[in-house]
């Protein structure tokens, strides 16, 4: 059998969606979409898309929809989305983008949207005391008092801020969710499609939350009725924006 879940997952940035949605990922076998890590890698590896998203990236603003669209539909037009289905991560972000999303996907696009939900006064501190290795990739969390750079536990390399965790940028990050956000949430409400889930608490406890939604809502060995739109239409999504 055949497992073709499709899932959205929303949060401010900070509510620690990058993991959760790596874990559930691995849980439910999906391909795992996160636009920010795609981006990221585009932009040191110096592709022409990483390139012009780059500017965007350190800022900490949007990359123009034209350039995400195109990013995703490199990304569900592979073999794992096709085959496998996939969880996006950090996409769609805006109205538009989840209209466009629909507009060439069908209904199938999405069984179900999760908004995982971390308030502001929470995610602050989280985001302000994030560090990211510049070897290995692995996130960990600065204590009061760390310095700005230290030393990865697991590869010895370089720990420090994301380019883009500036306190200026954090906060126009955290703006521009609720800006752009908020029409799409309830656009997707509006579709029957959204579910909240309380990101607060320790990691196996949330886990368990999103996993419990999802099933819910999902059942595993489902198939998307509307499969045959969703194997075409990849491909379409860069011209959709
Ligand atoms: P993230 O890791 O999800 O916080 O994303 C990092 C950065 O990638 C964002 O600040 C944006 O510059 C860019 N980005 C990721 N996903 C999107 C998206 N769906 N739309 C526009 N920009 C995005």
């Amino acid at each position: 059998m055949r497992h073709r879940t499709r899932l959205i997952v929303l949060g401010r940035q900070g509510a620690g969606k990058g993991t959760q949605c790596a874990r559930l990922a691995a849980c439910l076998d999906v391909p795992h979409i996160s636009t920010g890590d795609l981006f990221r890698a585009e932009a040191a590896a110096a592709t022409e898309l990483g390139r012009r998203a780059q500017t965007y990236l350190d800022a900490g603003s949007l990359v123009p929809d034209e350039l995400v669209l195109e990013l995703v539909a490199k990304c569900l037009g592979g073999p794992g989305a096709r085959a496998k289905g996939y969880l996006l991560d950090g996409f769609p972000r805006t109205l538009a983008q989840g209209q466009a999303l629909f507009e060439v996907l069908g209904r199938g696009a999405a069984h179900v949207a999760v908004e995982l939900h971390v308030p502001t006064s929470v995610v602050l501190p989280r985001l302000a005391a994030r560090r990211v290795c510049r070897q290995c990739g692995a996130t960990s969390s600065a204590g009061p008092g760390d310095d700005e750079i230290g030393q990865c536990a697991s590869c010895g390399g370089e720990v420090a801020r994301r380019t883009d965790d500036t306190d200026e940028a954090i906060r126009q990050r955290l703006a521009d969710y609720e800006r752009q956000s908020g029409p799409l949430l309830e656009w997707l409400d509006g579709l029957g499609i959204l579910l909240r889930v309380d990101g607060v608490g320790a990691p196996d406890i949330v886990h368990r939350r999103l996993l419990d939604a999802v099933r819910a809502r999902v059942p595993l060995d489902d198939q998307v009725a509307s499969g045959a739109r969703a194997d075409e239409a990849p491909d379409d999504l860069a011209g959709a924006g």
